[in-house]
């Protein structure tokens, strides 16, 4: 069931009754809803995107397969209150492009969750969020496989790590000895982003693959890939983000990362690359 909110609802049941349901999308574009009341027992697949936060009300006894949920706030959201229903959860999507306080510590396990997904692409995400806060999600993720995270932002205003001569914090203790591929689009200087990087590859002996794209990511945006073929040109001062970024992959990531685990670079093309630098 795909469900485009009516503007004038402010509280959606899915009542008990609707036992065939497995499926439910909502989609709200600006209306007042404020609460999700869900009771339908069979509900497996849940996906709620939205331009504000909801109160999300799940009956007890649901297990979720699947679980997407996209509005400011939404990962500190799903970590803190943590839905007794999301204990079964095998794939996570959180998107969120304004997280105030860092990701919780979480008061339960994902103990099935095998693919995470966190899309905090954002114009400027609040330079004050700790990327390395994210671990507490991994931690709470034991069986967890695959994570693919979108970091990407138009004007990064994160402390870089170019430039800085402070040592990378080191977080031991944690183990994730499930993971095999993880994929970061938008990589960016960020410190905290690399210092993310530099704990998986140091603390997950399962990892194979790391993928770390320095460029938009979307494949209509990508400098060969695109649907006329050529490159559209990443404007400049983007260019000089991404320079940075490549930077601090080859100076911090690349020597952390063993012979077993394939390291995938994504950056622009050569045209893009050849540009006048523009600071701004
Ligand atoms: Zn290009």
């Amino acid at each position: 069931m795909q469900l485009k909110c009516c503007n004038k609802i402010i509280c959606l049941k899915i009542p008990f009754h609707l036992q065939q349901l497995r499926y439910l999308d909502v989609f709200d574009g600006g209306s007042l809803l404020r609460v999700i009341e869900v009771e339908a027992p069979n509900l497996s697949n849940f996906q709620f995107m939205g331009h504000r936060q909801v109160q999300l009300s799940l009956a007890v006894g649901l297990q979720f397969k699947k679980f997407d949920l996209s509005f400011p706030g939404a990962v500190s959201y799903v970590c803190s209150a943590f839905p007794p229903s999301l204990r079964y959860v095998e794939a996570l999507s959180l998107g969120s492009w304004r997280e105030m306080i860092d990701t919780p510590v979480l008061p339960s396990k994902f103990l099935h969750l095998k693919h995470l997904s966190v899309d905090l692409q954002a114009m400027t995400f609040p330079p004050t969020y700790d990327y390395c806060s994210l671990i507490s999600l991994l931690d709470a993720s034991p069986s967890l496989e695959t994570l693919v995270m979108n970091v990407l932002q138009k004007k990064m205003l994160h402390e870089s790590i170019v430039g800085d001569t402070s040592h990378l914090r080191q977080m031991p203790g944690h183990r994730h000895d499930s993971l095999k591929t993880v994929k970061i689009i938008g990589f960016s200087s960020a410190k905290s982003l690399v210092e993310l990087t530099c704990h998986i590859i140091e603390n997950t002996t399962s990892l194979e693959g790391l993928t770390l794209d320095t460029t938009r990511g979307h494949p209509s945006y990508s400098c060969l890939t695109n649907n006329i073929g050529k490159c559209m040109l990443l404007r400049g001062d983007f260019m000089v983000e991404v320079r940075k970024a490549l930077l601090a992959i080859r100076t911090y990531v690349e020597p952390k990362v063993p012979s077993r685990v394939k390291l995938n670079v994504v950056e622009p093309c050569r045209r893009c690359h050849d540009q006048p630098l523009i600071i701004c």
